[in-house]
């Protein structure tokens, strides 16, 4: 690996794919530093069986590499996988790909003005702009319950999905009832002896509007690209349509919420079982899952709903906050991660020495959700709120990575070398958006990864994408120190 470079991009996952692709178009130098052996983050990592995305995949796709083929609505992980290793070879930043480079630290050196770039076991590289591409879900939770350590069987978290576990005949106990346990709960369910699902609260589930794409319609994409701009611009403004759901008290979300109970009364016959089912917050405030089988699985005969969380274990089973066992052979964690810990394991240094933790507390927080003050030429893609609740996030990658181009430029063209958020620009950008907040259902009565024990949201961007695209579209220079 050289030793010096103009961008450095940590993580190969869909965000610095997306940066690289456009770095490569633009002729900017740049590497990738990637901590594991293969790239596609989140889809490397999370194979558990029916792993796929909640978003429709000509959405859930970049614009500059639509994908005619899809081969359903709502492609499962393998495919995604295979469509972000093409789009890595398609544009150049496979090759600029440097595999088990796990950077541990960052220093701005205000020297020559470059950071300075640990890797671990040694290996320093500089670059006069970093960014950071470790998504927000990388990182698995698994809770501290007594006795972990004494269970008899594999135990392991459905993000690092154990394959040599056997599951076929045996009693298993998934931990959690969210995104990843709706995906692999239904799957796995026909084949074991029993499953336990231990639900500390319940989801609104609606219908996936999911179906196998036929070559003929393939076809038609592929010969008209036109047809395929146009199903992807619908399916963008559908989705955009539902923000006003994550706004409190709307029609839209009591919409959902009636459309969820539906299925779930379709599905579900016994009135305890339904009730444990059934939310007591608005639709929106924890991410709203998408499944055709969910409140099905659940009233499978070799499936019992524990409505409440488990408080230990022991070498054979688990006990539940009623003080009541249930036996296993085999623990599933699907309790999530730890996303409110932003950039896991790098400590990152800027100006006079002072380190982002300190800066980011009480919380995380980033100008436009990119950039921060006292760290000169740092971005961050999919920093501190800019996921959502509605809407495909590669849509807001490739708002940051155009933004990221466009700081680049505008560096270039006036020979900067160093552009920064001004502290007062960052506070106001900061105070507006979670203004708009105050405004939404996930300030709403539930908890979630979203937000701090205090009640802040971190993590989500706080309405439509378009605002965040038009708040993005270009840099304004006055919210920068220049350098
Ligand atoms: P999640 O949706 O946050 O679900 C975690 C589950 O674990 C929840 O049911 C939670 O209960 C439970 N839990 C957490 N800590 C616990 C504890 N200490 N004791 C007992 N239960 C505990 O996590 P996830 O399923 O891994 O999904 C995380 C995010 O990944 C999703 O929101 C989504 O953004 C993304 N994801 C996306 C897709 C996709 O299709 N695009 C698929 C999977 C995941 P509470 O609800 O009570 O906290």
């Amino acid at each position: 690996m050289q030793d010096r470079t103009e961008v450095a991009i940590v993580g190969a996952g869909a965000a610095g794919i997306c940066l690289g692709a456009k770095l490569s178009s633009a002729g900017v130098p740049f590497i990738v530093l990637e901590k594991a052996e293969a790239l596609g983050g989140t889809w490397r990592e999370n194979v558990y069986p029916g792993s796929g995305c909640d978003v429709v995949s000509h959405l859930y796709s970049f614009s500059f590499a639509q994908k005619p083929d899809w081969t359903r609505r709502f492609a499962k992980q393998a495919e995604i996988q295979d469509y972000l290793q093409a789009c890595a070879e398609r544009f150049g930043v496979a090759e600029k790909i440097v595999f088990r480079a796990n950077v541990t630290a960052a220093r701005f050196d205000e020297g020559s003005r470059e950071w300075m770039i640990e890797i671990a076991g040694g290996g320093t590289l500089r670059a006069k702009v970093l960014v950071t591409a470790v998504g927000q879900l990388n990182k698995p939770f698994t809770p501290s319950l007594p006795g972990l350590a004494s269970f008899g069987g594999p135990a392991f978290h459905s993000a690092e999905w154990d394959r040599s576990a056997a599951l076929q005949g045996k009693t298993v106990a998934v931990i959690g009832s969210g995104a990843s346990a709706v995906q692999f709960v239904p799957e796995i369910a026909p084949t074991v002896e029993r499953l336990t699902l231990f639900q500390r609260s319940p989801n609104w589930v609606i219908p996936k509007p999911d179906r196998e794409i036929a070559s003929l319609e393939a076809w038609i994409y592929r010969r008209l690209p036109f047809a395929l701009r146009m199903l992807r611009l619908r399916d963008y403004w559908s989705l955009e349509r539902s923000w006003s759901a994550f706004v409190q008290n709307t029609r839209y979300g009591r919409y959902w919420e009636e459309m969820s109970r539906k299925a779930l009364e379709e599905a579900v016959s016994d009135p305890e079982l339904r009730r444990a089912l059934t939310p007591d917050y608005p639709a929106g405030c924890k991410r709203i899952l998408l499944s055709n089988d969910w409140f099905r699985t659940l009233a499978r005969e070799n499936v019992r709903v524990v409505p409440r969380q488990a408080v230990s274990i022991e070498p054979s089973g688990v006990i539940d906050a009623a003080g009541q066992r249930h036996q296993a052979d085999v623990l599933i964690f699907a309790t999530g991660f730890d996303a409110q810990n932003f950039l896991p394991g790098i400590e990152i240094t800027g100006r006079a020495g002072r380190s982002l933790r300190e800066y980011w507390k009480p919380r995380p927080r980033a100008h436009r959700g990119m950039g921060v003050p006292g760290f000169p030429n740092l971005f961050m893609l999919y920093g501190p709120n800019t996921n959502l609740g509605h809407g495909s996030i590669l849509f807001m990658l490739e708002c940051q990575a155009d933004y990221i181009l466009r700081c680049l430029r505008l560096m270039r063209g006036r020979r900067l070398a160093t552009l920064e958020p001004k502290e007062s620009e960052a506070a106001d950008y900061d105070a507006a958006l979670q203004r708009e907040m105050k405004r939404t259902v996930w300030v709403a009565g539930c908890s979630s990864w979203y937000k701090s024990p205090d009640g802040t949201v971190l993590n989500n961007w706080s309405s439509h994408t378009v605002k965040y695209w038009w708040q993005t579209r270009r840099p304004r220079l006055a919210e920068y120190h220049l350098g």
